[in-house]
């Protein structure tokens, strides 16, 4: 691995990841909708623009009448699905609101109707009560697998232990589990990647959300770091490689070619679908909210939501010769696997 992530010919270790995309999940494209409903976090995370500390955000909860509408929009216009992401509050005023909005998407928009969440790290009871209220698939990353470089990253009392804890917890209540790593970070080394696809593989997950580190210069690791554009490239080219050798080695996952991935190329997401991806989620955020939730530099408006939208990814996405999967679900192949009565013996697909 730690060899396909520095020195196989990129050209040639993404046509040999695109076959084994198309092989586990055709030439198809999971469509998901992120939703950016709030950017208030009670966490401090050094590299991310709406931590706590930075005041220069202007922070936001959009009311539950609004989620429920944005969701029941995406719905009409072809979204099989949805991604409610925020800040992380472990409040029970937060956990009671977030129930109550899954129970209203999940009634307006009926069973068939994905919900995923992105909400941080929750007790496992919190998790099952979003379940119950209708939420199936977490996402929540590992941010890297070494829980060394994790401590550099965070500020003192964030714990890997606790990150790693609560992707158990939410499988263990029966979501699909969803994680992944930032690439390019300050201080990580190849192997630490190749570590981090190890770990995605022992801790079994359904899905995996990568991309790069892009500095944001109003938190602790992002001032002042240097930002050319050769910097992006070298980036970009990085967590392309991630989702390579991640599908290479894992098969059946679902992997998403995210927004950062785009922000540094405008093709970006079509490139991470070439190297193995196999998830795409526009955002259908309102733009109003777009320059608020800024994770990073440079972070791309908002797609806006509408059928028409939909039917353009389409369209690029079939000059690739992939079709976009509208209308559905998406669940991870990986998951269904597991999933079936007989695996006794038969695991589905670790181990190529
Ligand atoms: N608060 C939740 C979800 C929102 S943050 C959570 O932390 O899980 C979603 C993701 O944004 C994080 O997991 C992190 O990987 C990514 N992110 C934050 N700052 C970033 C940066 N500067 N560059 C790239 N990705 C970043
Ligand atoms: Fe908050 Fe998530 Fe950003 Fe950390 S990465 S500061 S938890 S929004």
């Amino acid at each position: 691995m730690v060899y396909l992530l520095s020195e196989e010919p990129l050209e040639r270790l993404v046509e040999r990841a695109y076959a084994v995309k198309t092989a586990e999940t055709g030439n198809t494209v999971s469509l998901r909708a992120i939703l950016e409903w709030s950017d208030i976090c009670s966490k401090n995370c050094l590299y991310c623009g709406i931590r706590r500390g930075n005041a220069a955000v202007r922070r936001y909860r959009m009311t539950e009448d609004e989620i429920v509408a944005a969701a029941l929009k995406a719905y009409e216009s072809g979204y099989g699905n949805i991604v409610l992401q925020s800040g992380e509050v472990e409040s029970d005023g937060n956990t009671a609101f977030v129930e109550r909005v899954l129970r209203r998407i999940a009634a307006a928009a009926g069973g068939s109707f994905g919900i995923t969440l992105s909400l941080g790290e929750q007790t496992g009871d919190v998790y099952r009560r979003w379940r119950e209220a209708g939420a199936h698939r977490y996402l929540l990353r590992i941010e890297t697998s070494d829980p060394r470089l994790y401590a550099q990253i965070h500020p003192e009392g964030c714990s890997w232990e606790r990150r790693r804890d609560c992707l158990r917890s939410l499988r263990r209540e029966g979501y699909q589990v969803g994680t992944g790593v930032m690439c390019g970070l300050p201080g990580q080394t190849v192997e630490d990647l190749a570590s981090d696809i190890l770990f995605f593989e022992e801790e079994d997950v359904d899905m995996i959300g990568m991309g790069p580190y892009i500095p944001h210069p109003g938190t602790p690791l992002g001032k002042g770091v240097p930002w050319t554009a050769s910097d992006r490239r070298a980036r970009f080219e990085l967590a392309l490689r991630m989702i390579a050798v991640t599908r290479i080695a894992l098969g059946d996952v679902n992997i998403a070619a995210t927004t950062a991935l785009q922000a540094l190329d405008p093709e970006g997401r079509e490139k991470g679908i070439l190297a193995g991806a196999n998830v795409i989620m526009p955002n259908i955020t309102d733009p109003v909210y777009n320059e608020s939730y800024g994770l990073y530099a440079g972070k791309p408006r908002s797609d806006t939501g509408t059928g028409e939208d939909v039917q353009s990814l389409a369209g690029r996405l079939e000059a690739l010769g992939e079709r976009l999967l509208c209308g559905e679900r998406g669940d991870s192949p990986h998951f269904k696997a597991r999933e079936r009565p007989c695996r006794a013996g038969t695991d589905s697909r670790r181990g190529k």
